[in-house]
Parts: C-alpha cells; sequence; structure tokens
C-alpha cells in the first residue's frame, strides 16, 4: 500500500496532538505553522516540518487544516498563495477548525471547483480528546469523500458522524458549542450557590455527577474550576468567537435561542474583562463577579 500523505496547518492546543496521532497511526505527515515552535512535537513524534503551507499542502493526499477562526481559513485555504491553488485534483481537504457554517460550504464550493474534495470536520473533546485520539467528529459534506476521509477520522476520534452535506458539520459543532457553554455557565451557578450556603463544593460535585445533573463538564471541569486552575485547554476567546457563530446562524435561521444569548453575553463580559486566555471554565469567575462573591477579577 503507497504511504498517505496528510499536510497538516495549525499545530496548536488541538492540531499539535491530533498531527502526532497521525503519525502513530501510520500516516506521513507534513505540518505547519505560522509560530514554528509550535511544530516541535510534530518533529519529535516523527513527523515532517514544512516553512509554509504552501509547501506542506504541495503533494498531499489530504490537507487538514485546524485553525482558530473563519478568516484564518479562508486565508490558509482560498485565494492567491491558498494552498488549494497547489492541491492536485481527487485530493482531499479536511478543516476541522470550528468556523462558521457558511464559509465551511463556500470552501466546499471553491474545491469543487478545481475537483478537490471538501469536508467540513469539527471536533468536540477538548485537549485530552486530542491527546487520547478519543475526539467526536461531526463531518460534512459528500458520502463519498466522507468514506475516503474515514481512516484519518479514524485515527483521530471514536465518534465519528457524517451529519450531512457541506456545513453541516459546522451547524452541529455550533450546537455543541450552545451546550457546552450553557452547561459551564450553570455548574457555575451551582458552585456558586452550594458556596454560598457554606456547603462543600467538592461533597457537592461527588453527588451531583453521579445523578441526572451528571455531565462530562461536571467530570471533567468541576475539580480545576474548584481549585480555581483555569490553565487553557479551551480558551474564552475562543469560546465567544462560537457564540458570535451560533448566534448568528440561529437569526439567520429564524430560531430562538434565549439561554444561548444569555450565556453569550456572559462569556463576551468575561472576555472584555481581560480574561480571553483563560480556560471557558472560568465562566465561574463572571458568575461569582454577579453575585459579589469569590476572588476580584485579577487575584
Ligand atoms: P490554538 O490557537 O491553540 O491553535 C491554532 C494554531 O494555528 C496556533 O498554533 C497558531 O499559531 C496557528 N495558526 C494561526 N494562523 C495560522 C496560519 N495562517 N498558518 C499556520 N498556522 C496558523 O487553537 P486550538 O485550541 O488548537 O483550536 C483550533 C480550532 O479548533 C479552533 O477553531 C477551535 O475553536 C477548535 N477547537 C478547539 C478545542 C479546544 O479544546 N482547544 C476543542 C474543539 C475545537
Amino acid at each position: 500500500m503507497s504511504t498517505h500523505t496528510i499536510a497538516f496547518i495549525g499545530l496548536g492546543v488541538m492540531g499539535g496532538p491530533m498531527a502526532a496521532n497521525l503519525v502513530r497511526a501510520g500516516f506521513d505527515v507534513v505540518g505547519y505553522n505560522r509560530s514554528p515552535q509550535r511544530a516541535q512535537a510534530l518533529a519529535a513524534a516523527g513527523g515532517r516540518v514544512a516553512a509554509s503551507a504552501i509547501e506542506a499542502a504541495t503533494g498531499a493526499d489530504t490537507v487538514i487544516t485546524m485553525l482558530p477562526d473563519s478568516p484564518d481559513v479562508e486565508s490558509v485555504v482560498l485565494g492567491e498563495g491558498g494552498v488549494l491553488e497547489c492541491m492536485r485534483p481527487g485530493s482531499l481537504l479536511v478543516d476541522m477548525s470550528t468556523i462558521r457554517p457558511d464559509v465551511a460550504r463556500r470552501l466546499a464550493e471553491t474545491g469543487r471547483d478545481s475537483g478537490v474534495r471538501v469536508l467540513d470536520a469539527p471536533v468536540s473533546g477538548g485537549e485530552q480528546g486530542a491527546v487520547e485520539a478519543k475526539l467526536s467528529i461531526m463531518v460534512g459534506g459528500e458520502e463519498e469523500a466522507f468514506e475516503a476521509a474515514r481512516p484519518v477520522f479514524d485515527a483521530l476520534g471514536t465518534t465519528v458522524v457524517h451529519v450531512g452535506p457541506a456545513g453541516a458539520g459546522q451547524t452541529v459543532k455550533a450546537a455543541n458549542q450552545l451546550i457546552v457553554a450553557g452547561v459551564i455557565g450553570l455548574v457555575s451557578e451551582a458552585l456558586v450557590f452550594v458556596d454560598a450556603h457554606g456547603v462543600d463544593p467538592d461533597q457537592a460535585v461527588r453527588v451531583l455527577a453521579g445523578g441526572l445533573a451528571g455531565s462530562t463538564v461536571l467530570d471533567r471541569k468541576a475539580a480545576s474550576m474548584l481549585a480555581r486552575d483555569f490553565t487553557p485547554g479551551f480558551r474564552v476567546d475562543l469560546h465567544h468567537k462560537d457564540l458570535g457563530i451560533v448566534t448568528a446562524a440561529a437569526r439567520e435561521a429564524g430560531v430562538a435561542i434565549p439561554l444561548g444569548g444569555l450565556v453569550a453575553t456572559l462569556m463576551g463580559s468575561l472576555r472584555a474583562q481581560g480574561h480571553g486566555a483563560l480556560d471557558h471554565s472560568a465562566l465561574l469567575l463572571e458568575l461569582e463577579r454577579m453575585s459579589g462573591r469569590g476572588e476580584t477579577a485579577d487575584s
């Protein structure tokens, strides 16, 4: 069997471990990141490092992008100097970043014009899911392209679902971000609430996690929230971006998301106070502030 070469562009919190897992699964991986020190982990794992996105993508069977936001993906993929220019017909472009569904659809249309098969395949599961290759991957695009990319997805995640045509993966990811933000907001409120009543929050979390209030957020985030460790993980800046995607897409569809709108405001407020680089579980700080409790924003 000939080697399958994957160009991996964007080697950050998520992309770094994902690229390393692809090396472990036997793919030939050539990575590129704008800040070169981010590529060191890939080199240590046995991958190759390119000096530009174009250099990485030239000759690749599959190009994966894992970049912060829609404009980053557009600038790397589209237009003059974009990787679509150098990709050969029949190859796959898989954008795994969380971006706007309409941008995902535009990437697919532009790819089709040059014979490149494009999938939107955003992920959920956080840094831990990326490191352990246990991501949930929600895929939009043509069925045949999905099947072709399946071995790549299987090396990165355990729940891989083709949810519909181009853009559908990003729509489901937006729904995912709506749920996660809402749950973090409610867990934060519950922690402030039990603490205000003098109940030990550690004991409260233990029992809450075993009942209907149990959730992955409670399991994975409550302990670090109580320890006031907000090392990212998933940055407030990125969740703020995602809630912007959710509110715009809901408006476009004429759908009311009252709880989503509220949690988007709380996340925006947290960010406006200078906490954009913290983990999104720092939403606890915002809920504490509103009740005049907890440490101050700067402490
Ligand atoms: P990150 O900021 O850690 O990584 C992004 C990387 O892309 C950085 O290393 C940056 O230097 C690089 N980059 C930016 N512009 C570039 C360019 N033009 N060319 C090459 N490299 C460039 O972000 P992340 O946490 O890895 O998230 C990546 C995407 O995945 C985002 O869309 C995010 O919303 C999504 N996501 C993140 C998580 C998480 O828990 N961190 C979970 C699920 C989805």
